[in-house]
């Protein structure tokens, strides 16, 4: 099987240290496969996301030296996939809407402070499951009423649906997936129809990729990744969870602005092979504690 595998930047911002490692890893995997490097701009957050940037990470990556195969895909433009997905999803009867807001299920989880489980993997709170207990009816009102909601897994479902189910790290091994870990987790956000989990599975799966690389900080959403392939009945690919890059002080350089992006690093005069250097070393460089306990919650 040929090797595939793909960088996917969501253009926030300009690029650093960190994306100059991801992107190098991915090329360098495809290259080791003989097999493709393909780069995907994950722009579904509207909000965040900026088209200018999207030439600039592109840029940068020219800059470095990488080279992928074109088209380079925008999760923006391919929403139809990720309703027909979603659809597939609500055919299994393993979905629901959910009209809650964050506030409503921050003071939900609050008032059961004590509970032995009130945070997922990401750092975000676990729904306490208040829309799950709505019945077909009342669903059907607050849908006919206007009222914005989510699409939520109903998780205790789908792991009757999957059984037990496996996936492999390259670096880590094999794991024994435990997207219960992430309670109902939202698949389709009130303003985008998606996720980052759903679109990240759909496309990895539409492009044909192998071998998903990508930092440690995602390493749990794959337990929820790993659930939605085997929904999708979808081609389960190996993963690859590589190092974060920090500074000398053990902070993540994703956490900070201004110097470290490619961008400046470029301006400044440094070369290329300088700068995929400095990003190597910063990736063999340990997290310090205070970092490492920090979570990035990607379940809405
Ligand atoms: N777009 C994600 C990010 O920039 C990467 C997602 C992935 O590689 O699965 O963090």
């Amino acid at each position: 099987m040929t090797t595939v595998t793909r960088f996917a930047p969501s253009p926030t911002g300009d690029l650093h240290l960190g994306h100059a490692y991801a992107a190098w890893y991915a090329q360098d995997v495809a290259n080791r496969g003989g097999g493709r490097f393909l780069v995907r701009v994950e722009d579904i957050d509207a909000t965040r996301c900026r088209t200018a940037f999207i030439d600039r990470n592109l840029d940068d990556l020219r800059w470095l030296g990488l080279t992928w195969k074109e088209p380079v895909l925008r999760q923006s433009e391919r929403m139809d996939l990720y309703r027909d997905a979603l659809g597939r999803l609500d055919d299994l009867g393993i979905t629901y809407p959910c009209f809650c807001t964050r506030a409503e299920i921050r003071s939900e989880v609050e008032a059961a402070a004590g509970a032995p489980h009130v945070m997922a993997p990401d750092g975000g709170f676990l729904y306490p499951g208040t829309c799950r207990a709505r019945n077909a009816a009342e669903r059907r009102i607050l849908v006919a009423s206007g009222r914005p909601y989510a699409v939520r897994l109903d998780m205790g479902r789908v792991i009757q649906r999957t059984g037990g189910l496996g996936w492999t790290d390259r670096m880590r091994g094999p794991q024994s997936a435990s997207p219960e870990r992430f309670g109902d987790v939202v698949i389709a956000r009130k303003e985008v129809e998606t996720s980052y989990h759903l679109a990240v599975v759909v496309d990895d799966a539409a492009q044909g990729i192998t071998e998903v690389t990508r930092g440690t900080d995602l390493f749990d959403a794959t337990h929820v990744h790993r659930a939605l392939y085997a929904l999708l009945d979808l081609p389960v690919p190996i993963w690859h969870h590589h190092n974060l890059c920090h500074d000398e002080d053990g902070s993540r350089l994703s956490k900070r602005q201004g110097d470290e992006t490619i961008a400046s690093l470029r301006e400044r005069g440094h070369p290329k092979e300088e700068v995929l250097a400095m990003a190597a070393a910063a990736a063999l460089r340990p997290e310090r504690q205070s970092d490492a306990d920090e979570k990035i919650p990607r379940n809405d």
